[in-house]
């Protein structure tokens, strides 16, 4: 029997956030005031200096703010959100999975999330494909990273790796802002009960969220073995072209479809081992859902 399990099964509101965002405190060129007034809209917003965890202090608009930080190797970085102050006592970034794991570690057993950063980031701060698979346990790796680089930023190929490979890891878009201009690229909608840091670390951890940039999806749901993915609608998006590419196990094309269109079926057959989408909307804009499982 086919077990489809879909990660927006729930109820909820869609909040905006990026975990992944650096201070004068590390090398960002604002203080911590400015990037609040840079995200002053935004519903959550996570702070992620280089081997420090910058403390929230002041005043700003943002409904939930996270304690972070950006494990920074010469090799690999690795974002942690909400660690214990603890991670701090014997903090090392050197990289070694067995230090990396056992942060991991600290941080998920604090109920946070550990995600590595933008995995192709081929100048120095990539992730072997190796290295992936030895670390155990963690959430997800950024797909999508804000820094500007479109060829070292995105990061489908080593999730489609991961995948494939049986890793159930979740995909991430954070701005990894340190300048403006980079703001507001690269963000992550979550599904949650409520605007809080539990309820959204929950929502996050069971996949409940797209990474988007620009582009969204107004729900994702399975009704007798199809899913169907409403596309974000409104009179003037409903005018505009779409670009729906649908992707299973090793990268295969599932299912293509273009058109003023609002909304995508798609009959499960059984043997995909997972089904995500990518959705464009003319202009670039996109929105990116986390993988359906087929057991
Ligand atoms: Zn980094
Ligand atoms: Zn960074």
């Amino acid at each position: 029997m086919t077990v489809i399990i879909n990660p927006y099964d729930r109820k909820g509101i869609w909040l905006r956030g990026s975990f992944h965002n650096h201070t004068t405190n590390s090398d960002g060129h604002h203080p911590l005031s400015t990037v609040y007034r840079m995200y002053h809209d935004y519903d959550f917003l996570g702070i992620s200096d280089h081997d420090l965890i910058t403390e929230h202090e002041g005043e700003h608009t943002i409904g939930t703010v996270f304690e972070a930080i950006e494990v920074s190797s010469s090799q690999t970085h690795m974002l942690l959100v909400h660690p214990p102050r603890s991670l701090m006592d014997d903090y090392s970034n050197e990289f070694s999975i067995t230090n990396y794991q056992r942060l991991s570690d600290i941080c998920i057993e604090n109920g946070g999330l550990s995600i590595l950063a933008h995995p192709n980031r081929f100048f120095s701060h990539y992730w072997r494909h190796e290295d992936m698979l030895s670390m155990q346990r963690y959430n997800g790796i950024e797909v999508v990273n804000g820094d500007g680089n479109p060829e070292y930023d995105i990061a489908f190929d080593k999730w489609d790796y991961l995948l494939s490979a049986g890793r159930r890891v979740w995909g991430f878009g954070n701005d990894d802002s340190h300048v403006y201009g980079q703001e507001k690229r690269a963000w992550n909608m979550v599904l949650t009960e409520e605007n809080t840091n539990g309820a959204i670390l929950t929502a996050i951890r069971e996949g409940s969220f797209y990474v988007s940039t620009g582009y969204g999806f107004d729900g994702i749901r399975v009704e007798d073995g199809q899913i169907i993915y409403d596309l974000r609608s409104s009179p003037l998006y409903d005018k505009m072209y779409k670009y729906v590419t649908l992707i299973g196990k090793d990268g295969c094309i599932l299912h293509e479809e273009t058109g003023r269109i609002n909304q995508v079926k798609y009959t499960v057959k059984g043997d995909e081992g997972y089904i995500r989408i990518a959705v464009y909307l003319e202009g670039g804009f996109g929105a990116f859902a986390q993988p359906i499982f087929v057991e």
